[in-house]
C-alpha cells in the first residue's frame, strides 16, 4: 500500500523546467557557431529524456537553401537519430521564435514542447504574427515556453546585424 510521499520534490516554477536554461545555453552555443560562419546566429537542440538528440544552427548561406533554418535541421536530424519522424517525447529548444515554416515543421513532428528565446516580431510564427503551434484547427499542438534566455538570444542577433550595418545614414 502506498504511503504518504516524504521525498522533497522541488515545486516546478510556473511550469518551467529548471533545465530549460541549460538546454538553451547549448542552443546559444550553436548560434555562436553559425555566427562564426557568417550565418544569422540562430541555434537549436532537440532533447529527449534530458539528453541532446540533435543540434543544428542556421545554414541558409552555406547550403544556399532558404529552408535551412536551425530548428528545421535539428528536427530532421532528431528524426534520423530516432529512426522515426514522430518526435512525441522530445523538446525543441531554439534561440529565436520559429518562423511559419518551422512552426509547420514543429506541428508535423508532433513534438511535445517548444522552448524558445527571443521573440521575432517580423517573422515569428508561434506568437508574434501567427500561433501555428497552438492553433486548434491543426491536428497537433505543442506546449510552448517562450522567453528563456531571451536577452542573451536577442543580443546575439542584434550584435550580428549591427556589425553588418555599422554606418547607417541618417540623411543624404
Ligand atoms: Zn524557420
Amino acid at each position: 500500500m502506498a504511503g504518504p510521499k516524504h521525498d522533497q520534490q522541488p515545486e516546478p516554477a510556473s511550469g518551467d523546467d529548471p533545465s530549460d536554461e541549460s538546454m538553451m545555453l547549448h542552443a546559444l552555443a550553436m548560434a555562436r557557431e553559425a555566427e562564426k560562419m557568417g550565418e544569422v546566429p540562430v541555434g537549436a537542440v532537440v532533447v529527449r529524456s534530458g539528453r541532446i538528440l540533435a543540434q543544428a544552427h542556421n545554414l541558409r548561406e552555406t547550403l544556399s537553401d532558404p529552408t535551412a533554418h536551425a530548428e528545421r535541421l535539428a528536427l530532421a536530424w532528431a528524426g534520423r537519430s530516432l529512426g522515426t519522424w514522430r518526435l512525441e517525447d522530445c523538446v525543441l529548444y531554439v534561440t529565436l521564435e520559429p518562423c511559419v515554416m518551422c512552426a509547420g515543421a514543429i506541428v508535423l513532428s508532433r513534438i511535445k514542447r517548444l522552448v524558445y528565446g527571443a521573440l521575432d516580431p517580423k517573422a515569428g510564427g508561434c506568437q508574434s504574427l501567427y500561433s501555428v503551434v497552438s492553433d486548434p484547427r491543426l491536428n497537433h499542438r505543442c506546449q510552448v515556453t517562450p522567453g528563456v534566455l531571451a536577452v542573451e538570444c536577442g543580443e546575439l542577433l542584434k550584435a550580428f546585424f549591427q556589425e553588418r550595418r555599422p554606418f547607417r545614414k541618417v540623411s543624404d
